[in-house]
């Protein structure tokens, strides 16, 4: 066992909800395949914690079913659920030596003690708990409190999966590093699924094979970390991952392309017509989005004079350039009120001045009241005045 499924769920912890806002989680349908290792990713407040609560059982939705399999689980009591839960925060009892504190789910279940043992020694193991497990829980470090907490969770070999409600909070910086290794480890010697929470985009990619960007209650996309990078199907997912997050600009639609934000400085972008045909079928708030790392700067600044955007070039001011260590992240007021990021090497020239800019064709996404546009990318296609097929300038 199992795939849990999420079926029309909806939770409100109002009495009588009317509107969207009302709903800590708004209706949605999603499947948590068996033996997956998974991130739930969001801000606070998103929901997160909610939706962990609604699958272990802890909370009753108001509306919708939890299904591991085919069997309705709405009606289960948490201990019924083969589901273990590790919270932000270690739950340990600290009367109890850290071995009593591993075996205790175990004798719960009356397993015998020579099971008990071998079980809480191979866990302890894993944990590196081992040199602690006759320790008072009392005398432990927050650390090695939550490590003894995961330890609970981790140690019944009958849970289908393990939910982590941002375990590592309390955990010193290097050893969180330490710890999700682990349990990436521990998913793949026990394949049991795992939902991770967290609302740190780094930790969720170092840990999950597939990520679930929440916002607003809402499952907004399920990914790989390279689709939520390459295709983010929604704005928040742009912006809220990479760093620094996906260019985002409002557009309006002239017959040669499109006008980057507002007022009359807002540069013209130019598009096939073919593209430009299937965004004028669409009703709504338009967007073009770009991320950092493939907005093209071209090394030499421009003469001061040059204000035209020409050609598949847009003209710029740096107004900005962050030494970021590993990168530099360079902003370009390109007029219209939008200022672009563009992410560029270590090493690279620092641009300053006025700059050319290029937004390849290639990674040009377009949004429609803030989701993906499903439409061709604009390098698909060849028209007459726009660019070649290399991306070059016409
Ligand atoms: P996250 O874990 O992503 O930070 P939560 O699931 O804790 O988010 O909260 C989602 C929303 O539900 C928030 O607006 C929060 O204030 C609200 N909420 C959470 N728990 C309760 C509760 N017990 N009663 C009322 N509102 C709650
Ligand atoms: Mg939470």
């Amino acid at each position: 066992m199992a795939a849990i499924h999420l079926n029309d769920l909806a939770h409100s912890y109002m009495a009588a909800p009317s509107e969207d806002a009302d709903y800590a989680i708004r209706r949605m349908n999603h499947v948590w395949e068996q033996g997956g290792a998974y991130a739930l990713l969001g801000p606070s407040g998103c929901g997160k914690s909610t939706l962990l609560n609604i699958i272990s059982g802890l909370l009753a939705p108001s509306e919708g079913e939890v299904r591991f399999d085919d069997r309705v689980v709405n009606q289960l009591p948490p201990e019924e659920r083969n589901i273990a839960q590790v919270f932000q925060f270690p739950v340990v009892y600290d009367t109890m030596t850290v071995y009593d504190n591993l075996a205790f789910p175990l004798r719960n279940q009356r397993q015998p003690e020579h099971k008990v043992q071998s079980r809480v020694r191979e866990i302890a193991q894993v944990l590196e708990l081992e040199s602690l497990l006759e320790r008072r829980a009392s005398n432990l470090t927050a650390d090695e409190k939550q490590k003894v907490s995961m330890g609970r969770g981790l140690v019944r070999d009958d849970v289908a999966a393990i939910l982590f409600d941002e375990p590592l909070t309390v955990i010193d910086p290097h050893l969180k590093w330490k710890l999700r290794r682990k349990l990436k480890q521990i998913h793949e010697q026990f394949n049991i699924t795992m939902v991770y929470v967290t609302h740190d985009q780094l930790e969720a990619s170092t840990f999950a094979d597939k990520i679930a960007v929440m916002y607003e209650g809402r499952i907004v996309q399920f990914g790989t970390p390279r689709e939520l990078f390459e295709d983010p199907a929604h704005t928040f997912v742009g912006y809220f991952i990479g760093s620094p997050g996906m260019n985002l600009a409002r557009i309006s639609l002239e017959t040669q392309g499109v006008r980057l934000g507002e007022g009359d400085s807002a540069p013209l972008l130019r598009l096939p017509r073919t593209l430009l045909a299937t965004l004028s079928e669409r009703n709504g708030d338009l967007k073009l989005g770009i991320r950092p790392e493939f907005v093209e700067l071209e090394a030499a600044a421009l003469e001061r004079s040059e204000t035209e955007s020409t050609e598949h070039w847009l003209s710029g001011q740096v107004t900005l350039v962050q030494d970021l260590g590993t990168y530099k992240v360079v902003d370009i007021d390109i007029g219209g009120g939008c200022v672009f990021k563009a992410r560029i090497e270590e090493d690279a020239a620092i641009p300053h001045g006025r700059v050319r800019m290029r937004l390849p064709a290639r990674w040009q996404r377009f949004y429609l009241d803030e989701h993906l546009l499903d439409v061709l990318p604009a390098s698909a296609e060849v028209t007459d005045d726009v660019v070649d097929d290399k991306g070059g300038v016409a």
